[in-house]
């Protein structure tokens, strides 16, 4: 593919600008300015400074109406060309978010520091190879030679997934392609960046929010001028821009941190099919718990099909053990300790996983059983040692009630056990051992994270506690025991994705276990062991619980037979939400008797979290079995609807229903 920046001088540029509005605005250079396609520059936009992207430079200036002069340049060099255009094009389109406000994710924000010049590159990539056994150079021969573009590699836990990658990878490079290797998240971003960086060096950037915008800016170019080949990053390196995509590798792409969570709410991973597609780049899905969505593609030819179905070496898959708890008050059980004991004194770790997710800890009057919620979210706060009460959703935070606000009496009760109480439960249950916890309170301290997982390879950890985030392709060699703390949380959300969530969270956890020689030991501990998923858990049968979700999927018409967009509307007045919420409803159900016969419309209800950081909030389900139809539909609904008192938030292909 070729393409040209479009150096014509001229007196006007045609920009696009973060704001919902969908089209550019042509702005007047200023005389000695010297701009061109490509460059970001600063813009007043009603009363504000914005940063604006310039897509065009021309002389047609409209008749009769006084341009503004544009502020400022913020580049010096061009950053992108018309291909990240096209690109946000797609994005605004397929998740109904304008183009401004697309490549306002797209691009990075920083500015250019008049950084040291980055030593050139140091190619020693010829002579790094990578030994791949039978069965995974048969599925790297496999993706070499296939006519398809997109592969999905279900490999389980430990299999080698990363060697086929980095195959793939050297080979890309090797032929001047450039290559995208896309992480769930920033701590996983740092194992796979060593490994990467033995075989690439000064060949690979990293490019994620941990790092400064101008960081980010630097990385951003250094990819871009193809200076850099090969980029590890989370969701946002998607967009990354290079002289010609070879590549794109999304590992572990079940994870929900794939879907952008704000206007446009873009799934990474479809972004990637995206371009595969459309810049001939092959890609690379890999798990060990694929997406249903995906696996349902792959079977039906979709996607190509890859299985890896044993553990490198003499590894092989750890014994899981479906362990019930007494009562919600009981948090190590004997066969845990016992197992961690033993684990311990042999010189090995132990992981231990609470997946709280934001509905535990709580905290409960003893009398009336009425819960202390956040006032502004209808959400049970979260106690904190130290902190006192915090609510997860918006910030909120206040002390520990002494009396309770329903009924007055004084027996406030500490429920369910979040991470730092589990964490001074196990220190008294092992107090010789050396116990640390890994969750998003520790990890907002960047050097933390990485201090841990180093500790935990050099085996200075007994026992790791965290959330999900430890669950997350973590390659320790020295954990041969997993324990789930209380396997039930989550199980019962109001998600149609609840279960399918927590059986790739609890096989995921599982595979941390026994990656070493030593054989591995899950302790699922759960209140209810009745329930379906822990069958198929026990044989570490992702297939037959995929089978079995289908099946109910299909009977409820839920992805991967239909598609979903959902609208939430939101505003401080809970009566004009659900107003709007209802008149949003009779218009689409009205749209849908006229016009648009494939789609279905559920809803108004308030949405499961009925109100967070002050802000009332509806939702309305809308199925389809055809994307287009879909979209299309939701941008007719919305387009005509107009509202002051409410905000709308349009989520195509939802990962979360709350
Ligand atoms: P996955 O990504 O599938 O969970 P990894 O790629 O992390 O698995 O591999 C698990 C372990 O096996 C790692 O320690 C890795 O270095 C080792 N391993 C896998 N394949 C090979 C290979 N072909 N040569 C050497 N080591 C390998
Ligand atoms: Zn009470
Ligand atoms: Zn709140």
């Amino acid at each position: 593919m070729t393409y040209n920046n479009s150096f014509s001088a001229g007196s006007a540029a045609d920009i696009y600008i973060n704001t919902p509005v969908n089209r550019s605005f042509t702005y007047k250079i200023p005389e000695q300015m010297n701009l061109l396609t490509g460059m970001r520059v600063v813009v007043n936009f009603s009363g504000r400074e914005m940063t604006g992207f310039v897509s065009a430079i021309h002389n047609n200036l409209p008749e009769g109406i006084e341009l503004k002069d544009i502020v400022s340049r913020i580049d010096d060099e061009i950053i992108y060309d018309e291909r990240i255009i096209r690109l946000a094009e797609y994005v605004s389109e397929s998740y109904l978010s304008s183009v401004g406000e697309a490549l306002g994710k797209a691009l990075p924000s920083g500015e250019s520091s008049r950084s040291r010049p980055r030593a050139s590159r140091v190619s020693h990539i010829e002579n790094s190879r990578i030994d791949l056994t039978d069965k995974q150079k048969s599925i790297y021969d496999r993706i070499m030679s296939s006519g398809k573009k997109s592969h999905l590699i279900f490999g389980i836990t430990g299999s080698g997934k990363t060697e086929i990658y980095m195959s793939a990878a050297i080979d890309a490079v090797s032929k001047g392609l450039s290559v995208i290797y896309l992480v769930p998240e920033i701590t996983l971003s740092s194992q796979i960046h060593a490994r990467l960086y033995k075989v690439f060096g000064e060949n690979l950037i990293v490019y994620h929010s941990q790092l400064t915008q101008n960081q980010r800016l630097a990385n951003w170019k250094r990819f871009y001028k193809g200076d850099a080949m090969i980029a590890v990053g989370t969701r946002s390196a998607v967009f990354l821009q290079c002289p010609k995509l070879g590549l794109i590798i999304v590992d572990e792409e079940h994870d929900s941190s794939y879907k952008e969570q704000s206007t446009p709410r873009y799934n990474a991973r479809r972004i990637a099919f995206y371009r595969g597609e459309t810049e001939n780049a092959t890609l690379i899905l890999g798990s060990a718990t694929p997406s249903i969505e995906t696996l349902y593609a792959a079977e039906r030819g979709v996607i190509e099909l890859h299985k890896l179905e044993e553990r490198y070496g003499d590894g092989k898959l750890p014994v899981i053990e479906i362990v019930k708890l007494q009562n919600s008050n009981e948090e190590i059980t004997p066969r845990l300790k016992m197992y961690t004991n033993r684990a311990i004194k042999d010189g090995k770790q132990a992981v231990y996983l609470l997946n709280r997710r934001g509905f535990a800890p709580f905290v409960l009057c003893g009398d009336c059983g009425c819960a202390v919620e956040c006032p502004d979210c209808s959400i049970g706060m979260n106690y904190h040692r130290g902190k006192g009460m915090l609510c997860h959703y918006c910030g909120y935070s206040s002390d520990v009630p002494l009396n309770c606000s329903a009924c007055g009496s004084e027996s406030i009760l500490k429920l369910g056990s979040g991470t730092q109480k589990i964490e001074e439960i196990i220190s008294k249950e092992f107090p010789d051992y050396r116990i640390f916890r890994l969750d998003q309170d520790s990890a907002r301290k960047k050097d933390t994270v990485y201090d841990l997982l180093d500790m935990m390879h050099k085996r200075e950890i007994d026992i790791l506690l965290g959330t999900q985030m430890i669950s997350k392709g973590f390659d320790f060699h020295g954990v041969t025991v997993a324990g789930i703390i209380m396997a039930d949380i989550g199980l019962n959300m109001p998600d149609f994705r609840a279960t399918e969530k927590i059986f790739s969270l609890l096989m995921q956890l599982s595979g941390r276990s026994g990656r070493g020689e030593s054989e591995g030991r899950v302790i699922i501990q759960t209140l209810n062991e009745e329930h379906l998923i822990f069958d198929y858990l026990k044989r570490q049968d992702y297939l037959g619980f995929y089978r079995e979700e289908l099946k109910i999927r299909k009977l409820i018409n839920y992805p991967p037979f239909t598609r979903i967009a959902r609208i939430v509307i939101r505003g401080k007045s809970e009566e004009s939400v659900s107003q709007s919420a209802e008149l949003l409803t009779i218009d689409m159900k009205r749209l849908v008797t006229e016009q648009y016969s494939g789609i279905m419309v559920l809803g108004p209800s308030p949405a499961p979290l009925s109100k967070i950081g002050g802000n009332y909030r509806y939702h309305i389900i809308l199925k389809g079995k055809r994307l287009n139809e879909l979209t299309a539909f939701v941008k007719t609904a919305i387009d005509s609807f107009k509202s002051k008192a409410v905000y709308i938030e349009i989520d195509i292909d939802p990962v979360d229903m709350l």
